[in-house]
């Protein structure tokens, strides 16, 4: 293994038309991208991560309790993965890693710099949502511990489309990422 494939929230909650914070149409479009994502790092044998947001019912001393209504609450259908995506992932289950993220950062108190170190991993590449949110906080984490990045401008997306566009520029600009 040499790189690993983050996929970043691609849930219902986040993508699906009835989710409680969705990306709506945007995040629907970016599907058959990150399925044919999924696809080509399963064949060469890669490292698929799946990292999902995990917030629990009446959490009052989460900070994003005041920024944003519940979403990707433990147990619910909104955390499972959306679409096609959710059934590549169980095709394939067993050599992915799914992770849970309390933050906006995939690295922010998880293992998934332990995980990559112990593969030898350092370059990654990253889809999903929200591409000013979730996907930038992992990029900023990724440029600080000097990974090699690449993300997807086909396989992100975002409900707000000025911060989208601001991110995919700063990728490139700022963080020195390659968006392709
Ligand atoms: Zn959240």
């Amino acid at each position: 293994m040499k790189k690993a494939l983050i996929v970043i929230d691609y849930t219902n909650d986040f993508v699906a038309a009835d989710g409680k914070l969705t990306c709506g149409e945007p995040g629907q479009a970016i599907e058959s991208k990150i399925v044919e994502l999924i696809e080509t790092f399963t064949e060469q044998k890669e490292l698929v991560v799946f990292a999902n947001d995990v917030h629990f019912e009446g959490d009052l001393y989460h900070p994003e309790t005041k920024l944003f209504p519940p979403h990707n609450i433990f147990g619910t259908s909104g955390r499972e993965l959306y679409g096609k995506v959710k059934t590549k992932y169980e095709e394939n289950k067993a050599q992915y890693i799914s992770l849970d993220k309390t933050r906006y950062s995939a690295f922010a108190s998880t293992n998934l710099a332990l995980l990559l170190k112990e593969r030898g991993i350092n370059e990654i590449h990253l889809v999903g949502v929200c591409t000013d949110i979730c996907v930038l906080h992992t990029a900023v984490d990724a440029y600080n511990l000097s990974y090699k990045t690449i993300i997807y401008k086909g396989g992100v997306a975002s409900f707000n489309k000025a911060g989208h566009d601001w991110a995919l520029g700063h990728f490139e600009h700022t963080l020195g990422a390659t968006v392709k």
